[in-house]
């Protein structure tokens, strides 16, 4: 039996996407610093095999890796004219790893600039940016979008309606990176989460979250918390996802290193979804030990829709 339509599926249960992708791709002997979207035309197998062993840890979904594949992201590695190719096989091995019980999600992650005054770009040439970006997932079979780590207000809209423009009827889910900021939380760019979530919600998307970040497991969950009220303050009822980090990064010799364990990640993880979240991955430093682990707690739970509320509202 093929799956069922994705926007149905996110209402029915836990729904776990996957963990990252860079680590894998290091734990494999790709050296940093290299185009990991160009990987998808040069080692189609690595991928496909990263995406594997992701379903096979229990992600319902993953996303394509396609984090730096917009036009601006891709002419930093001189590939500025291969989006469409680098898009298309991307959503192509993913939808081959996902077969026909699970999803794929395009990703699509930030220019990498600013917007005019303070960056380089102008909002249309950033618009047809990540206009081709979607298109060219869309040809290779995704079954929604997932715009992230997004810090800027401006660059998130533009996103958003750039992939709505061209995805039909298909569903669209957004993040933002956040850090800490005093007692509260704010991304790079000062963007807090109650502004974050008008936003987005706003425009129209299926889930708003967060994804990366410098927070640790602790701050994660209180993260999740202040979504949830945002959202429901919002008086919407889309969905809320989160994709933490394996906890703060910490800097050995140069490189940021990640030492959360699967077992710690998921119990932050459950806690994350007792607040209200049903959508669950991994951002830096995650890998399939870390989704096994979430999958283990979370699995076949109901969807919860927040501590403070009992009323199922998909009922
Ligand atoms: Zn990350």
């Amino acid at each position: 039996m093929a799956r069922i339509n994705l926007r149905e599926r996110i209402k029915q249960g836990v729904f776990l996407l996957d963990g990252a992708m860079g680590t894998q791709l290091i734990a494999r002997g790709i050296e940093a610093g290299r185009c990991n979207d160009y990987l998808n035309i040069e080692l189609p197998d690595t991928i496909f095999e990263i995406h594997q062993s992701y379903f096979q840890a229990g992600s319902d979904a993953v996303l394509t890796n396609t984090f730096g594949a917009n036009k601006f992201a891709l002419a930093r590695h001189g590939f500025g004219d291969k989006v469409k190719e680098i898009n298309k096989a991307a959503a192509k091995i993913a939808r081959r790893a996902a077969g026909q019980q699970k999803y794929v999600l395009g990703d699509i992650g930030p220019s990498g600039d600013f917007l005019k005054p303070l960056g380089n770009l102008e909002p249309e040439e950033l618009r047809k940016a990540f206009s081709e970006q979607a298109q060219a997932l869309l040809a290779g079979g995704v079954d929604g979008f997932i715009i992230e780590t997004m810090t800027a207000l401006d660059e998130i809209t533009i996103a958003i309606e750039a992939v709505k423009s061209v995805c039909g009827d298909l569903p669209v889910f957004a993040s933002m990176a956040f850090d800490k900021a005093g007692g509260d939380f704010r991304t790079m760019m000062g963007v807090d989460v109650e502004s974050a979530v008008a936003k987005m919600v706003s425009l129209g998307v299926d889930a708003v979250g967060f994804n990366c970040g410098t927070l640790l497991l602790n701050e994660y969950v209180k993260l999740a918390e202040k979504f949830v009220s945002a959202v429901k303050t919002s008086g919407s009822n889309v969905l809320v996802y989160a994709e933490p980090n394996a906890g703060k990064p910490q800097l050995v010799n140069n490189r940021a290193v990640y030492k959360v364990s699967p077992e710690d990640f998921a119990t932050a993880v459950e806690k994350i979804h007792s607040a209200g979240v049903n959508i669950i991955g991994g951002c830096c430093g995650t890998g399939p030990e870390h989704i096994t682990a979430v999958s283990r707690k979370l699995q076949g739970k109901k969807i919860r829709i927040s501590k403070f509320e009992t009323r199922n509202k998909f009922k």
